[in-house]
């Protein structure tokens, strides 16, 4: 016999762990909806150039990690490794540009990357992004982010902070970039084969490089690097302090980190990563993150139109979740369980429970047994509340047993009123 296994890095979601990824896509929209901002669902499998083109041919999303097949008409398709290139195709393939004011749009669903997975890095996971397009305002920034925050809230999650940072205006990137290729060049041969090739097609990338063999003194050389906001033009430099004075005006905790540059090409301006600082002040791994990308939209359609958003990645946020105990409330539970203790009972207890479960109440039955043992059994499996126990007598004088596994009693209810009873309770 074959031996399926699921696909490295990817996961099953189960009872439980499915309700809570329910759970926090349901939290997650309805605040996002709170701030105005609209549902969006698109393919999960789009033509490869919208990410080629866009995310960076020397990103390590476009490099080395996208799932990219041809179709059976030879056509290039990925699994969308990430939501906000795929949303921009959407935006513009539907015009969406032509809508007055601001277009704000949140998306949820399944991302590919073919990472090496470990804890917190999967090949196939989740992500709940926002997206903001119109016009570049730092309250706009302060919006999107403190939407974030207000998620982080309404799941019982305190102690995040937002790393913040600005990489510029393409003018302020082009003087950092020279910075960092004059710094670099001495120390290039240490670093990966990526990295030298980077050195000339894209210097910044360098600061994010993630390949685990780089050694000790390469990591030390990238942390005493030229940092951007030395290079920072004025308007991006008063940009960047108008989002601070924003985020200070809504008690947004931040970090200002120079060393934040995101790993992919099309952010502007603004950045940042969402992370969790535990009791002892460790950082955990990034729950999300965004920026602003003034030029995306334009360099794929021509439109001026400027953009802002971000991403959480929702397994890690609920394994942050369960380590807080904020799920405790997602258990296996059941309302009642009904006992046929005869054929005939069995009857009159699967009407009743599709009664009940018309009504909402959760409800299970045993399908073959009429003993009393078996399906008390059933009972303490789905864990239920309430045990209803139909029999001949029963049948003869209307009058069910009722037994309330919480408040440990046991009644005689009227078959008319039985619903209003097990509502009541
Ligand atoms: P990015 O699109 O790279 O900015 O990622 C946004 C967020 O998605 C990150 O901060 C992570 O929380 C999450 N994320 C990214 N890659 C993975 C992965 N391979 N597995 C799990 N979560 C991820």
């Amino acid at each position: 016999m074959a031996n399926y296994q699921k696909i490295k890095g990817t996961q099953d979601f189960i009872g439980v762990d499915a309700m809570k990824i329910r759970k926090f896509e349901s939290i997650a929209s309805l605040v996002a909806k709170s701030y105005g901002i609209k549902e969006i669902i698109t393919p999960i499998i789009e033509d490869s150039n919208v990410f080629v083109k866009n995310v960076g041919e020397d990103s390590d999303i476009v490099k080395k990690e996208m799932y990219t097949f041809l179709d059976k008409g030879e056509r290039s398709i990925t699994l969308r490794p990430e939501g906000t290139a795929a949303i921009a195709r959407c935006f513009i393939e539907n015009k969406m540009y032509a809508n007055p004011g601001v277009t704000k749009l949140f998306y949820y669903g399944p991302m590919f990357r073919y990472e090496r997975p470990q804890t917190g890095r999967y090949r196939q996971f989740n992500q709940f992004g926002v997206e903001y397009y119109g016009t570049q305002a730092p309250l706009m920034d302060v919006e999107i982010i403190s939407s974030a925050f207000a998620i982080f809230k309404k799941l019982g999650i305190n102690d995040i902070k937002i790393k913040i940072n600005s990489i510029g205006d393409s003018e302020s990137r082009k003087n950092f970039s020279n910075a960092l290729k004059e710094y670099f060049r001495p120390y290039i041969n240490d670093f990966c084969e990526d990295c030298k090739r980077r050195i000339d097609i894209n210097p910044l990338r360098i600061l994010d490089c993630k390949v685990d063999n780089n050694k000790d003194d390469t990591k030390e050389i990238i942390k005493n690097a030229p940092t951007i906001n030395n290079y920072l033009t004025k308007d991006s430099l008063d940009y960047f302090e108008y989002v601070l004075k924003g985020l200070d005006n809504l008690n947004i905790p931040y970090v200002v980190d120079y060393n934040l540059v995101r790993g992919l090409d099309y952010y502007t301006d603004t950045v940042f990563e969402f992370v969790y600082y535990n009791d002892q002040g460790q950082e955990s791994l990034a729950l999300g993150g965004g920026g602003r990308y003034a030029n995306l939209i334009k360099d794929m359609c021509g439109v001026d139109v400027n953009g802002m958003g971000y991403a959480f990645g929702v397994e890690r946020l609920i394994n942050l979740m369960d380590n807080l105990g904020l799920n405790d409330d997602c258990i296996d539970y059941c309302d009642a369980v009904i006992i046929g203790l005869d054929y005939e009972s069995k009857l009159e207890a699967f009407k009743l429970a599709k009664n009940f479960r018309e009504e909402g109440i959760i409800t299970e039955m045993e399908y073959a047994s009429f003993s009393l043992k078996s399906q008390f059994k059933l009972a303490d499996r789905v864990n239920a509340r309430f045990i209803i126990i139909i029999g001949e007598e029963e049948r003869i004088n209307n009058v069910y047993t009722v037994k309330d596994k919480k408040l440990n009693t046991q009644e005689n209810v009227n078959k008319n009123d039985i619903l209003k009873y097990i509502q009541n309770k």
